[in-house]
């Protein structure tokens, strides 16, 4: 294009001419700007030519109470590019060359990308890579320097959960921004993510980035970090026990389990299993699933993926807090509580029951049409009578039961502080008949989750009083700080002390009697529930079952509670007893030793242990000696001089007071007289059990606290009646801790 003389001359003399003129009023302008007016106009400079550049802040760490790390950040690198530095075609081909075959990039894409990105400062080509990646760009630029200006990498973070599943349906996960999207993560978004800060960059004429040439900094604040009222090691404890029982008992549904200080509503552990593993949360990885879902739809099929993301949804779900289940006959803790409050049965008092119960339009049954005969109120918890149950719920009535129901939490969502808690599904109040009373008193026809029923009953624990629970302890700034320190809230006292403490009694009894709660050396309370699962068809019963148990202990003055709730075991005894019981005793037990709590007795009593010499080839009188120094009895059989046979055999561990056997016939002969059958102990005293043994030929160790020898009876025998044994085997008896 030709260019006129005139044009020439108005860019040779004149724009010179008006650019000054326009540049010294700039100058004295930028400096009323920035001087005089400088707060007010810094925000309007930005807007127009600045860039800004967000600086994030540190996502706060999720804790326990110790400061053990469930969720943390992890050092990483992203790759970022400022495409305006690359200034010719082949360079933006090269890079993206580089970037598509690096990191899985379509070569269009990333070049299309590199194209629309010109005018922009920089942008991240990937966020959150690990280090050898990032080694990759580190690689590519030492065989390109002059791509350095634009393509690097930076430092970036990640979000690592160094437990894995450990506490997950609690921890949940976060998104790739780093955005809580579950779980605490989720609900404690505004505390965990902190302010971001940003640096604010000039921009030159052409669009192009001027970096460092003008900046400001403003600081991000880093988030908080959460620290939870969740002890690791009781999370461990909850954990193992429910997987392992999961497996055990082939469960087709999953198991949750919490754990609470009945003193201050504290959580000290929940889990649900089968859960996830929040660093790649939405793969599954339970073996058992797995089998299963290859086994119903074959693996890589169209059904098979659908399964596989609808399980997986159902695996981050938190059950305790999320899910409603039947309660059953745990229940029946505060049916007793409210009856005993309000003065309705006395102690002494005694049932009938017949196995059933005909209240007009419905008779109602005692599981398996057990028929439990002459029972006190204490009798019929233990024996989970429900003829005895409705009985009461008659007397109580539906306007105090109703109160009882909405005081105890039932109706309300306990607020323990994690996202999609329900609330329990209950009568209305007015529509409320008394068959709905008779089945809601032993925890059927009305659903609850397994956060309130724990609640529910630390209040009982605790002497009465509803303490609201929480799972977050105290949140801390980055300086250490205590920005915010939880405190145990009590709502109210419910029901007095002293039916607290009836009611400790009455469960510690219903945990010896019962037997499969009973915990060795420990005092503790307990219920166990079993209730049918209704099929989606409304009123069907599935077949299945929800098998529970809660206890609490020491029982003199408890501290802590468990409550397990296993969905659809698949064993052949479907029974909370069995199922559900063996399983809460067993976490009760690793809680109370890792807390430290003494326990009630020592296993053995005052009996000193020893271990039965070697014998055989002595003589008799050699052998009788040595058996008798360690405080040991000796019976000999035969008339021979040397010990042809020793029962128990060399190194058996016995209590002082047990018997050795010596026989001095030929070994054969020994042999054929030397088995016996282990005698029936259930049920008898402890005077009883150690004739019946001594009569057998067996030696007795007895357990038990409080034991009295005429009184006191044995609820567990170590082998079988009926099993043909070797004379002189050791034989331990359970006593139950309290008579009746
Ligand atoms: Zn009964």
């Amino acid at each position: 294009m030709k260019v006129s003389s005139k044009k020439i001359n108005f860019v040779k003399h004149v724009l010179p001419v008006i650019f000054c003129v326009f540049f010294i009023g700039l100058i004295g302008r930028l400096f009323y700007l920035q001087v005089v007016r400088h707060d007010y106009y810094e925000g309007k400079a930005v807007d127009q030519h600045t860039w800004e550049i967000t600086v994030e802040p540190e996502r706060g760490s999720i804790l326990d109470v110790n400061g053990e790390v469930f969720a943390k950040n992890k050092d990483v690198q992203q790759i970022l590019m400022a495409p305006a530095q690359l200034k010719s075609a082949e360079d933006r081909a090269t890079v993206a060359a580089f970037l598509s075959e690096a990191f899985d990039f379509e070569y269009q894409d990333i070049y299309d990308k590199i194209v629309a990105g010109e005018k922009s400062m920089y942008f991240s080509v990937k966020r959150r890579v690990e280090a050898e990646d990032a080694a990759k760009v580190t690689e590519f630029l030492k065989q390109h320097e002059s791509l350095k200006e634009a393509l690097w990498v930076s430092p970036d973070t990640k979000r690592y959960y160094p437990g894995g599943n450990l506490l997950s349906t609690v921890i949940g996960f976060v998104g790739i921004d780093n955005q809580g999207l579950a779980g605490l993560e989720y609900q404690y978004e505004d505390i965990l993510t902190g302010t971001p800060g940003k640096i604010t960059a000039i921009r030159t004429a052409s669009g192009g980035a001027m970096p460092f040439a003008y900046e400001s900094y403003q600081d991000a604040i880093d988030g908080y970090d959460l620290y939870l009222t969740v002890n690791k090691k009781l999370q461990y404890v909850l954990e193992k026990h429910i997987s392992n029982a999961r497996v055990e008992h082939n469960v087709q549904s999953r198991i949750a389990g919490v754990i609470m200080n009945v003193k201050t509503g504290a959580v000290l552990a929940m889990s649900s299993k089968p859960d996830f593993d929040p660093n790649e949360q939405f793969t599954i990885t339970d073996e058992m699933t797995l089998e299963k879902l290859k086994e119903l739809y074959g693996e890589g099929t169209k059904e098979y993926y659908e399964a596989y993301n609808k399980t997986q949804a159902e695996f981050r779900k938190n059950k305790v807090v999320t899910e409603l289940y039947d309660p059953g006959s745990t229940f029946k803790i505060f049916t007793a509580a409210m009856a005993l409050e309000e003065d309705l049965v006395s102690l002494s008092e005694t049932f009938v029951c017949s196995s059933q119960i005909d209240m007009g339009a419905i008779t109602y049954h005692c599981a398996s049409d057990k028929a439990h005969g002459r029972e006190t109120f204490k009798d019929a918890m233990a024996n989970s009578c429900n003829v005895v149950f409705v009985t009461i719920a008659d007397r109580i009535g539906v306007e105090r039961f109703y109160r009882y129901f909405t005081l105890f939490g039932f109706r309300s969502k306990t607020g323990v502080g994690l996202p999609g808690e329900v609330s329990g599904i209950f009568f209305d109040e007015e529509k409320m008949s008394k068959w709905n009373l008779y089945s809601s008193s032993f925890g059927q026809t009305f659903q609850i989750t397994p956060m309130q029923l724990i609640t529910g009953v630390s209040a009982i624990a605790n002497g009465g009083t509803y303490m609201k629970p929480y799972i977050v302890d105290r949140i801390v700034d980055q300086d250490g700080n205590i920005v915010q320190q939880n405190e145990p809230q009590p709502v109210g006292q419910i029901v007095s002390a002293s039916t607290c403490e009836t009611l400790r009694d009455f469960l510690e009894y219903t945990v010896v009697k019962g037997k499969t709660g009973y915990l060795k050396g420990y005092r503790i309370c307990g219920k166990t529930g079993t209730s049918q699962k209704l099929s989606s068809e409304a009123g069907f019963e599935s077949g299945k079952i929800i098998a529970s148990y809660v206890c609490f202990a020491p029982a003199d003055d408890p501290e802590i509670a468990v409550l397990v709730v296993v969905d659809e075991p698949n064993s052949t005894v479907q029974y909370g007893s069995y199922i559900a019981a063996p399983l809460g005793r067993d976490i009760m037990g690793d809680c109370l030793e890792y807390l430290n709590v003494e326990p009630d007795y020592e296993d053995g009593g005052a009996a000193a242990s020893v271990r039965v010499p070697a014998l055989e080839g002595l003589s008799v009188d050699e052998a009788a000696a040595k058996v008798d120094d360690l405080g040991l009895a000796v019976k000999i059989v035969g008339d021979g001089e040397t010990v042809s046979l020793q029962l128990p055999v060399e190194d058996t561990v016995l209590y002082s007071g047990n018997t050795v056997l010596i026989y001095t016939d030929s070994e054969d002969d020994a042999i054929q007289s030397a088995k016996t059958t282990v005698p029936d102990l259930i049920g008898k005293t402890a005077a009883e059990c150690n004739s019946l043994l001594q009569h057998a030929g067996l030696n007795i160790k007895v357990v038990g606290d409080n034991l009295n020898y005429s009184t006191t009876l044995a609820f567990k025998q170590s082998v079988k009646a009926g099993t043909k044994v070797d004379k002189g085997t050791l034989i331990t008896v359970e006593f139950q801790g309290k008579t009746p």
